[in-house]
């Protein structure tokens, strides 16, 4: 993402009641934070925030967690829910490094990477948002019966996805090289900004969905499972 560095976007950030000023402090208690024993879905690299702000709109009987960790670009999702003042979403200015800070063993339902960053560089790798490293931090937060969904139009990055599945305790439930022309997973389906514009240039969206290997659920697009 091309970042702009938007002055005042800290001070701006620090003042929103959006955002979760100390999600430590949080660690454990996020059903106590919404007052409620709603599921808690967790976006990272959330962006400009269009997906994030959409599911919430469509599912109320969700919980919902964007984190960011740009505050010029985490800017933009507040000016949105300023509008729309979800009840129902929450945003952390933070880096999914700190991910076990943030959050108790098995207390996230359910991850969506968008779009993450591909850090193309070998010496990167562990940067990249779906990499095994990674896939242990979500193992360490996600309940048993919790899913992960990537989705991304940059090849490179899906194939090392793909294979770093492997060396983690998820397996691939779902997946295609083709999003927008796959009727089942395409059925829901909430385009992120990225997503447009390169959709738009003919890109072509790959995505998967994981899940425990040893998990009995059928995992069920849009955001459902069936026990
Ligand atoms: N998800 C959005 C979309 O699909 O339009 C934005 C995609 S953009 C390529 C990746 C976003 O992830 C950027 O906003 C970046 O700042 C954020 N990001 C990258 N690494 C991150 C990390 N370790 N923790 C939190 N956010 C991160």
């Amino acid at each position: 993402m091309r970042l702009r560095n938007i002055p005042g976007a800290r001070d701006a950030i620090a003042a929103s009641p959006w955002v979760m000023q100390k999600p430590e402090d949080q660690c454990g208690s996020w059903k106590e934070f919404f007052g409620n024993d709603r599921p808690l879905h967790l976006e990272i690299g959330t962006g400009k925030g269009r997906f994030i702000m959409e599911l919430a709109q469509r599912h109320p009987e969700i919980n919902y967690i964007g984190i960011e960790k740009y505050s010029s670009v985490l800017l933009r999702c507040l000016e949105k829910q300023e509008e729309l003042q979800l009840q129902n979403l929450i945003f952390i200015r933070g880096d999914a490094e700190l991910l076990n800070t943030y959050f108790a063993e098995g207390e996230i339902d359910r991850i969506y990477l968008n779009f993450s960053d591909p850090w193309p560089k070998e010496r990167h790798a562990r940067r990249r948002l779906p990499s095994s490293e990674y896939l242990r931090r979500y193992d360490r937060i996600l309940k048993p019966e919790g899913v992960i969904e990537f989705k991304t139009d940059n090849r490179g990055l899906f194939d090392f996805a793909v294979d770093e599945v492997a060396q983690s305790v998820f397996e691939i439930r779902q997946i295609t090289y083709d999003l927008h022309n796959d009727p089942v997973m395409n059925e829901g389906n909430i385009m992120t900004e990225y997503e447009e514009k390169f959709s738009k240039k003919g890109n072509k969206i790959y995505k998967y969905i994981l899940a425990r290997k040893n998990d009995v659920i059928e995992v069920k697009n849009d955001r459902e499972t069936i026990e």
